[in-house]
């Protein structure tokens, strides 16, 4: 019977315990996080329901304890010996292990300039306590970097009747991952709700007053957010000399360079069957990676292929998009009353579809543009454009085929 030791109790590190499980591994799995929580959704935090920040649980300890995965909480893995197979822990605890998964995550990437250590990050439970227990209603916020995080918060605290003001460094907010149409989209309705918005701006220094920004101006902010983007946290694996770039390096199997050891989620940038390594930071991606590295852990290797997924609540909105949408894709867009699908074509081929309504309303029509995108579809663009044509039908049309 082996061994099997997780670092890293997010959504990566705790979906992979009870996968293991759930694939018939009953040998010991013991799993190490530094936060001092039972294992937790991070998506919530940055959307709290009536006003108070949400713990929402992964799973209850009993629950744990009962698949047989003890949880070493509150403690960190500081020592990698890939020799030797052993880790060692924070309260000098030393794990053995015959197979290792590095699920360690990423940690807020922080600003360089001074006064920055005024600015809160936005990762763990704790950081958004301190977020919002410092902007009640009349209070004013400054967030550097309009980024996913950034817009998110940016909703919540309008919400709350909290002035706030956006500075991002780069031409347009929610450049990074939402298509250009729906950042478009997104960005002029936190306009509408009063966002003060400081757009291809860098911030010179964070003082008591508020942020000093590049072109002279200054915000006014009670509270400083920081907002930039995230690391990928790869000093554990790095000092024991595993192979890392932008995140531990895999191949396509979730293996890292070091024999029996894995790395999945947010801290893994994955071989892709055309050449280089992506890292997602998404919390489809954790779970879906999670559970083919515990397969992969204890069976024949499988090799990870997952539609990439992300969604985002704005406001009463819900953005979705699958699939990596490229400025050089053909775009189809099919309008419904009050809201947009917008599929995107490589050569003919569906690759990847985002949605933007209100709330869920459009989560069925993007599950089923993603079955049309694995199914590897090529369809007729007029037909995508046409609102009335079913997406069930085409799909069950494209299954008959
Ligand atoms: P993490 O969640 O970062 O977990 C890694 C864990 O490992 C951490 O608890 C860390 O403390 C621990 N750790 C690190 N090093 C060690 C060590 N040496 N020893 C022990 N423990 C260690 N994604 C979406 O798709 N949709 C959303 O709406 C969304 N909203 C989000 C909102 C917020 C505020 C944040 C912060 C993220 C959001 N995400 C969202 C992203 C999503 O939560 C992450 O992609 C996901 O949590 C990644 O999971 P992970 O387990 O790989 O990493
Ligand atoms: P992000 O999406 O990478 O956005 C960071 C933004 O800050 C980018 O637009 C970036 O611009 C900008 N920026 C960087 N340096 C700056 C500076 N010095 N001054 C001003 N702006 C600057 O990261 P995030 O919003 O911080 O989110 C962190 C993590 O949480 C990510 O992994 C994200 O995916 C995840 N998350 C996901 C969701 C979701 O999926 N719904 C929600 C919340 C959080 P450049 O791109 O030009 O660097």
């Amino acid at each position: 019977m082996s061994d099997i030791v997780i670092i890293g109790a997010g959504e990566c590190g705790t979906r992979a315990a009870f996968a293991l499980r759930e694939a018939g591994y009953s040998g010991s799995v013991t799993l190490v996080g530094a936060e001092p929580h039972l294992p937790y959704e991070r998506p919530p935090l940055s959307k709290p329901m009536n006003g108070a920040v949400q713990m929402k649980v992964i799973c209850a300890e009993g629950v744990l304890g009962a698949a047989g995965i003890d949880y070493v909480k509150g403690v960190s893995a500081s020592k990698l010996d890939v020799g030797a197979r052993t880790v060692l822990l924070s309260d000098g605890r030393l794990l053995a292990f015959d197979k290792l998964l590095l699920a360690t995550g990423a940690r807020p990437r922080r600003l360089g300039c001074p006064g920055a250590e005024r600015a809160l990050d936005f990762r763990t439970h704790a950081d958004a306590e301190a977020i919002f227990a410092n902007a009640g209603p009349g209070r004013s916020v400054a967030i550097i970097g309009g980024g996913l995080i950034g817009m998110e918060l940016a909703a919540v605290l309008r919400g709350k009747g909290v002035a706030v003001s956006v500075i991002e460094a780069a031409p347009k907010p929610l450049g990074r991952a939402v298509p250009p149409r729906f950042a478009a989209k997104l960005h002029a309705r936190h306009v509408a709700e009063g966002v003060d918005f400081h757009i291809g701006r860098g911030v010179i220094t964070i003082n008591e007053d508020g942020v000093l920004l590049t072109d002279g101006g200054m915000v006014q902010a009670q509270l400083v957010v920081s907002a930039i983007g995230v690391m990928a946290e790869t000093r554990l694996a790095q000092e024991a000399g595993l192979v890392a770039g932008n995140g531990i390096l895999t191949d396509i199997y979730l293996r890292t360079s070091a024999a029996d050891i894995f790395a999945a989620g947010d801290c893994a940038a994955v071989s892709q069957p055309g050449g280089g390594h992506i890292r997602f930071e998404s919390w489809r991606n954790a779970r879906a990676q999670a559970e083919t590295a515990a397969r992969n852990m204890i069976g024949s290797p499988e090799a990870f292929a997952s539609i990439p997924w992300f969604w985002s609540d704005q406001y009463d909105l819900g953005l979705q998009v699958a699939g990596l949408p490229q400025p050089e894709h053909q775009s189809v867009v099919r309008q419904y009353g009050d809201g947009e699908l917008e599929f995107y074509l490589d050569g003919g081929r569906l690759v990847a579809a985002a949605a933007l309504g209100i709330g869920n309303a459009l989560a069925k029509d993007i599950k089923l543009a993603e079955m049309l995108i694995a199914a590897g579809v090529r369809p007729d663009p007029a037909a995508l454009a046409d609102a009335n044509l079913n997406l069930k039908m085409l799909l069950k049309n494209v299954r008959a085929a």
